[in-house]
């Protein structure tokens, strides 16, 4: 009998496999499958790793079959939607990987306004069908990111300050926990695994279906980006402190530090330099965006001014090729309460000093409807920063990854006494043990408290991962 064995965990034998796959409506992909190289890959490209075997579930019996199995198997498991993790806890050498990818089933009732979303969309996908009745909830920057892991972590994106984070928009979910139980969470059933799902990642099952409420958005916004030549960023870092000091909740917006990427909308000349880029979505009508957005068009000589009116889904799809599958990809993020102007020094100096032209320095405006949501009321770690800073190291391959990496924590260790404290879990990548800071000691505590419920064993442990106390 052949043995598939790379796993600190168990081993799986073809039999067991066979009758795994047998059980299922979906796919079993193994290592002889011609697809397996496809199957096992994920979008951040140096995570390469070779499970055992990925269920490509078709639906909650497929996944609570593939739980109930690599419980029975003591296999190493891991859980994925949209394959965006950072760390790549999406893949695993030598376990069963659970892929709800296929899972893409949506229904939206226009008039409640809400949405019943299986786990295995993108953010696009949601969008063409939310789009379709002229509604929306907050979703990803990146429309390829998977709405699972994305709303499980949080949320933040274009429309977090007038409709909140994503997770302030989760009404219900379904989950299989680790004992393969189908569980309802919601405000009033399971009302504690409802508080950590919205905030505490993949710990405590699979969830398979969410239900969202959503808002009135578009179709066409005012929105897009303003490029300024970087030798400006100071200038425009301190614009930016004053704007967002009374921007109305409709608009959210992002002031990026980076280089020109070689696209046609931008001069041949700038291609590769340094720029400042300050993007805008106003959640409202355009007339009224246009008046509120226009001081961040109007610093003047900017390089290409991208702004204008924009239908939703087209700005959600804006920035996606920026962000292909398979380039190295690291960040590092943290919470400001304020723009200081050392943190203008220091984000400047550290524009100069990227070692990557795809690297980047983020400065998320948060506040507005994130704010509003009491701190007790999801695990989520920090509400009350205005600014979500986030250092992206970023190269198209291999080739000079390790020193973007380099660059991403030295820059964000110049600007680690100008934060607040904690981090955001969804961008967290590799390395970075800020996990208890990132929720505080309550909240972790409150976490743990729910992983012992519902996972003991710490059977779903690929993840922002909260150790159960009997410490498996
Ligand atoms: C290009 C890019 C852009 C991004 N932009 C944003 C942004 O604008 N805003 C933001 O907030 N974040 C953003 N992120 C971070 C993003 O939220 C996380 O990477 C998130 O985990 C992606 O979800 P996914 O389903 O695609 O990932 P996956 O890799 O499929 O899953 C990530 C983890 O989530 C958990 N998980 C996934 N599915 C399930 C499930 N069904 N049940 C239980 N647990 C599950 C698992 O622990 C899994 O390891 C971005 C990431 C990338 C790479």
């Amino acid at each position: 009998m052949a043995i598939h064995e790379t796993s600190a965990h168990g081993v799986v034998g073809d039999a067991s496999l066979q009758e795994l796959e047998e059980s299922l409506r979906g796919e079993l992909i193994r290592p002889s499958d011609p697809r397996y190289d496809e199957a096992r890959a994920v979008w951040n490209g140096p995570i390469d790793k070779h499970p055992a075997a990925i269920v490509r579930c078709a639906g909650v019996a497929d996944v609570r079959h593939a739980v109930e199995f690599a419980r029975s198997q003591d296999l190493l498991v891991a859980v994925r939607g949209g394959k965006h993790s950072l760390p790549g806890f999406s893949t695993c050498d030598g376990g069963l990987v659970i892929d709800l990818g296929g899972m893409k089933g949506m229904r939206v009732d226009p008039a409640a306004r809400t949405a019943q979303a299986q786990a295995g969309l993108t953010w696009s996908e949601f969008d063409h069908e939310s789009q379709a009745f002229g509604l929306a909830t907050t979703g990803g920057l990146v429309s390829t990111t998977g709405i699972a892991g994305f709303t499980l972590g949080g949320g933040i994106g274009w429309l977090m300050r007038s409709c909140g984070l994503t997770c302030d928009n989760l009404l219900s979910a379904d989950l299989v926990s680790a004992d393969g139980e189908l569980v309802h969470a919601s405000a009033d059933e399971n009302q504690e695994l409802f508080w950590g799902l919205r905030g505490g990642g993949g710990n405590f099952g699979i969830v398979t279906g969410f239900e969202y409420r959503l808002h009135p958005v578009g179709p066409v916004l005012m929105a897009g980006p303003v490029f300024y030549r970087g030798d400006r960023a100071a200038e425009i870092l301190r614009f930016y402190r004053e704007f967002t000091s009374s921007l109305p909740d409709e608009a959210t917006t992002l002031l990026n530090l980076t280089n020109a990427p070689p696209a046609p909308f931008l001069p041949d000349e700038i291609h590769g330099k340094p720029v400042c880029v300050l993007v805008g979505v106003y959640n409202g009508p355009v007339a009224e965006g246009e008046r509120v957005l226009a001081p961040m068009r109007e610093l003047g000589d900017p390089v290409a001014d991208l702004m204008g009116p924009i239908p939703y889904v087209a700005m959600q799809s804006l920035l996606d090729a920026l962000y292909p599958a398979g380039g190295s990809n690291y960040f590092k993020a943290g919470y400001m309460e304020e723009i200081s102007d050392a943190s203008i020094e220091t984000m400047v100096e550290q524009h100069r000093a990227m070692s990557s032209p795809m690297s980047e320095i983020h400065v998320h405006h948060v506040g507005g409807a994130v704010a509003r949501v009491p701190d007790s009321e999801t695990a989520f770690g920090n509400r009350s920063a205005d600014f979500v800073l986030n250092i992206l190291g970023r190269t198209p391959d291999s080739n000079g990854f390790d020193e973007a990496v380099q660059w991403a924590r030295d820059c964000y260790d110049a600007l680690e006494p100008q934060t607040a404290g904690g981090t955001y879990t969804n961008f967290m990548s590799a390395g970075d043990d800020r996990l208890k800071e990132a929720y505080g000691q309550e909240k972790y505590d409150r976490l743990v408290a729910l992983k012992d419920r519902y996972d003991p064993t710490n059977l779903f442990r690929l993840n922002q991962n909260i150790a159960p106390s009997a410490g498996a």
